[in-house]
């Protein structure tokens, strides 16, 4: 039809030309069938023109443009219409008012708006694939289309078909590539896309905002020298390298800000190959530092446990020795006792064997009692004025008979430091608790030294206001790196099951808590196999009195009751006649004369017997007792004669109970097992 010049077959050219370049002349498919209606116009009528595209899916017809008098359709069902007839049929087709009518008679179609005098419909086709059709009409003249202007329309609809559905892909494109960028800007994960070798072409916000960068500030750069923390730069650059070859990586690690803080991210890098030679990598980095930090709280938490656990073991092993031993003491030695041909010297060396152990024993019980205290805050500090000498010059007695009983006496000496010199006050504090920690470290250092010396004493520290005592021995020492370690519960240098020396692990435990219980602090300096000093503060508080406590001079305890004391008439209100044997040798021994009754009613009866006055000068007053208790035993005797002293004896060593002693009228109190020269220092103040 087109072999020879013709004009109109010139325009028909000169059209196909036109529509074949409208995608990219044109905006979008709205203004693209415009222009194809414009264009096919200079070949026909097009007042009533359109264009259906048909989605099989769903059996519909939309009209991107629609350009007619009477009708006006968006989105339509196809079902029945002339231009789905056209669709099924896969031709084109040129109708008139009576042949539309048969095709309605034949049940064919159905009218949908209104009847046209003539109808035009071509499918658009691409690639063989039905897209749609093209249909123009007319309301008036029938004659308006003829078969030639069918056989124009089909002759362009490739051309349309094609620009149209190149329209169509271009507009998926757009809408996925703002979708895509959409999610890309506003997922939470920061995102940053690089192209090879490293440079970054596209940033999202959540990046910006994680690593502390403005908008667009690192496009352009390379990830590598933005992000990346010094010590990490060989792993970064190995990433990038592997990723860029299509490797995808997923790993946690750490990133730096602008700022240069370092942050913990978990990151993703994946590689896209967008043509036969350009990848792109994209990576993602999400922040955890607050899983990082839950994490190591958590394997803080398990060493912890684990740490516990070990030491629990080791405390439970070391405990059932340290019970084990003097208890194997004192079953065997009790049962070697009640045989009878002994003699007096092996009975006394048994016995003594048995009430050391007895001694050890109850050591371990307290310390475990206390440290139990101690960690649930239970133990209080009862705050008085003590003669610090008065306490050193006890302690260096105890320790003397210790170890001329216990050690090897000849190879240590013991030593105090200042002996002569006193304090001009007295210092307010916990007595008992400050001879518990004097006690814990002398213990130590003579356990813990072969042969030299253990000195002991204190001095004073003037610009912290303390009074720092020191226990130094010549023993075997301690590693620097230990020096911490030693006053954690139940830790020892040596926590093997063969250890050299026996011992718990509390004391110095104990002693730390104390310390800082009464204000002070406790510290070690040592040199392995040289020997060590412990050091211990507590404040130097003062009392005001001091002419009061210049007074109060202190001397030898035993020779002042020899002296003064002998005769003194104590009794002993005590239930148990074991203690009650006790506490008569050693008051007997130190020239005392002694009475003892077992019950609260009996000691307010004996004391009430002679008219003259009370019946004895002292009353050493157990608690607990049948009848009548020591406190109201007390209380009745202090009312009969308020000057007669009583020194309470109980089996609770807390303040709540010496407080309940000195309510009923008590003028001291005493924890059992009563120390000798305790009780004997506590008997000679009332008689000063
Ligand atoms: P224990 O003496 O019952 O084992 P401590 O808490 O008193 O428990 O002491 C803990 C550890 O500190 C001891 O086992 C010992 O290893 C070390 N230690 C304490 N005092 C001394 C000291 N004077 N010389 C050497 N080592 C010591």
């Amino acid at each position: 039809m087109l072999n020879q010049k013709d004009p109109e077959k010139e325009i028909v050219l000169q059209t196909l030309l036109e529509i074949s370049n409208a995608t990219v002349l044109t905006g979008d498919i709205r203004e693209l069938t415009a222009f194809i209606r414009e264009q096919l116009g200079k070949l026909m009528d097009t007042t009533n023109f359109y264009i259906a595209l048909y989605h099989p899916e769903d059996d519909t017809f939309t009209m991107p443009f629609f350009s007619d008098l009477k009708d006006h359709f968006e989105r339509v069902p196809a079902a029945n219409t002339l231009s789905r007839y056209v669709i099924k049929t896969n031709k084109s087709l040129l109708v008139r008012e009576k042949e539309f009518h048969d095709l309605v008679d034949k049940g064919e179609v159905k009218l949908v708006g209104t009847d046209s005098k003539v109808w035009v419909g071509v499918p658009l086709r691409v690639n063989e694939k039905i897209i749609g059709m093209v249909g123009v009409q007319s309301y008036e003249d029938e004659n308006m289309y003829t078969d030639a202007d069918k056989d124009i329309l089909e002759l362009i609809s490739y051309q349309i078909g094609l620009a149209i559905d190149r329209k169509q892909k271009e507009e998926e494109l757009n809408i996925e590539k703002a979708y895509f960028e959409q999610l890309f800007e506003n997922v939470p994960e920061a995102m940053v896309i690089q192209e090879y070798p490293g440079t970054i072409t596209d940033a999202n916000v959540a990046f910006n905002r994680l690593f502390g960068f403005e908008p667009g500030e690192v496009i352009g750069k390379r990830l590598d020298d933005l992000i990346i923390p010094e010590e990490l730069s060989e792993e970064a650059a190995s990433y990038t390298d592997r990723s860029f070859r299509g490797e995808v990586i997923e790993t946690e690690t750490v990133r730096m800000r602008k700022d240069g803080e370092k942050i913990d991210v978990s990151l993703l890098i994946k590689p896209f190959r967008i043509s036969r030679d350009k990848t792109i990598i994209y990576a993602l980095y999400r922040d955890i530092r607050r899983k990082k930090e839950v994490e190591r709280k958590l394997l803080a938490a398990k060493e912890k446990a684990e740490e516990a656990d070990r030491m629990k073991t080791a405390f439970l092993t070391n405990m059932s020795h340290e019970i084990r031993t003097p208890m194997n003491a004192i079953l065997g030695f009790a049962q070697l006792l009640s045989t009878e041909q002994l003699t007096a010297e092996q009975k006394r060396e048994y016995v003594n064997i048995i009430k050391n152990s007895g001694d050890s024993l109850l050591r371990l019980i307290d310390d475990i009692l206390d440290l139990a205290k101690l960690e649930s805050g239970q133990i209080q500090v009862s705050e008085e004025f003590v003669d610090i000498d008065e306490q050193i010059e006890s302690l260096y007695t105890t320790f003397l008979n210790l170890l001329s009983s216990h050690y090897h006496a000849d190879m240590i000496e013991l030593r105090r430091k200042g002996h002569g010199q006193k304090l001009p006050f007295k210092i307010r504090t916990d007595p008992l608790r400050l001879r518990q920690i004097l006690n814990n470290l002398l213990s130590n250092a003579v356990k813990f030294t072969r042969e030299g010396y253990v000195e002991f004493g204190y001095d004073i520290l003037p610009e912290e206001e303390a009074l720092r005592f020191f226990v130094k021995d010549t023993g075997i020492g301690i590693p620097e790196d230990k020096k911490e370690i030693i006053f954690q519960r139940f830790q020892q240098l040596d926590d093997s099951k063969t250890r050299l020396y026996p011992g718990t692990g509390l004391g110095l435990a104990i002693s730390k808590r104390l310390t800082h219980l009464l204000g002070g602090r406790i510290w070690v300096e040592s040199e392995e196999g040289k020997g060590s000093v412990f050091y211990f503060t507590i404040p130097l508080k003062v009392m005001e009195d001091e002419a009061g406590a210049n007074a109060y001079a202190v001397r030898g305890v035993k020779s002042r009751i020899r002296q003064e004391l002998t005769g003194k008439k104590i009794l002993i209100a005590e239930d148990d006649p074991f203690n009650f044997l006790y506490l008569r040798a050693v008051l007997e021994q130190a020239g005392f004369n002694v009475f003892h009754v077992g019950t609260g009613k009996e000691a307010v009866r004996f004391m009430k017997k002679e008219k003259e006055g009370p019946a004895a000068d002292l009353v050493l007053m157990d608690i607990e007792m049948p009848e009548m208790n020591g406190y109201e035993a007390t209380a009745l005797i202090k009312k009969a004669y308020s000057k007669v002293p009583v020194i309470a004896q109980t089996a609770y060593a807390n303040p709540e109970e010496k407080d309940k002693c000195m309510a009923a009228g008590c003028d001291s109190y005493l924890a059992k097992p009563l120390q000798i020269s305790d009780l004997l220092n506590e008997i000679s103040r009332f008689f000063e």
